[in-house]
């Protein structure tokens, strides 16, 4: 499997690939960590391999369906998080998921299902997750992003295939890579003016070329996550777009300090007017 997108975590990125090439991926996975440990990196991998329609080295990254993925535009990927902020997926939201999950793939072999907080889910939620876990069609796939994974009643974990992360790479750079990269994605997609500047004045620290492509990538990751719950699409669209010219400006040597300049000037300059 190409996991090089997740910092670290080495013997996750093992299993998977040993699991990929033995019996094949597993229809649930518990994908959990502390904040910043690459919960959503994984995740986003993980649906892509799915579905990715390479013969090998999944995700490609580069086929139609890893690249709707990546857009959040993929019919077959659904992200389900809680009815508002802050609230934990319901027992009816669980039912939805579970008719939703009977109807066949729109364009995968796969339907992909991801699970915001699913450490937060109480017991008649988790209870009807197993069943659907238990039951569920053949080709579903659920991950459930867990801050705490004890949270999860034992009769869910023991259907699941566990991925424990944890904050990786030199120290506390890749767990405050994944933080930064979040707060720029929020300050993008609300376009707040003081916030990107912020942000941008971190980007500005002293990173090497290494760490400011996986930060770049890590942020693309972020605004897409953003645009699939529902943020300003066209803004954030613009933004990936602009995280990708940054991407190749990246390893051209630039540093750090003109990136956050061009950041902060490309997300405001006025739309260009569409015909
Ligand atoms: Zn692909």
């Amino acid at each position: 499997m190409n996991l090089s997108l997740l910092v670290g975590n080495e013997r996750v990125k093992e299993q998977l690939s040993q699991q990929e090439r033995g019996r094949g991926l597993s229809h649930a996975y518990i994908i959990s960590g502390p904040a910043g440990s690459g919960k959503h990196i994984l995740a986003n991998l993980l649906a892509k391999a799915m579905l990715c329609t390479s013969k090998s080295g999944r995700p490609c990254g580069r086929c139609g369906p890893c690249r709707k993925v990546e857009k959040g535009m993929h019919p077959d990927v659904s992200i389900i998080t809680g009815p508002a902020e802050g609230k934990p997926i319901t027992v009816d939201q669980v039912r939805t998921l579970r008719a939703d999950s009977y109807i066949r793939p729109n364009e995968g072999e796969r339907k992909v299902y991801l699970l915001e907080g699913a450490d937060k889910m109480n017991a008649p939620a988790q209870n009807a997750m197993l069943k659907l876990l238990e039951e569920g069609p053949r080709y579903a796939v659920f991950l459930l992003i867990a801050g705490n994974n004890g949270a999860l009643l034992q009769t869910v974990r023991s259907r699941c295939e566990e991925l424990a992360l944890t904050p990786a790479g030199r120290g506390e750079d890749s767990g405050d890579q994944s933080e930064l990269a979040k707060k720029l994605a929020g300050a993008l997609s609300r376009a707040e003016e003081l916030e990107l500047f912020e942000a941008s004045m971190e980007l500005a620290g002293k990173r090497n070329r290494e760490e400011l492509s996986a930060l770049l990538d890590a942020l693309e990751v972020e605004l897409t996550a953003c645009a699939a719950q529902g943020g300003d699409r066209r803004r954030l669209i613009r933004a990936v777009d602009l995280v990708r010219e940054l991407r190749s400006a990246a390893r051209l040597n630039v540093n750090a300090g003109q990136l956050s300049g061009w950041l902060c000037a490309g997300i405001f300059t006025p739309f260009p007017e569409r015909d």
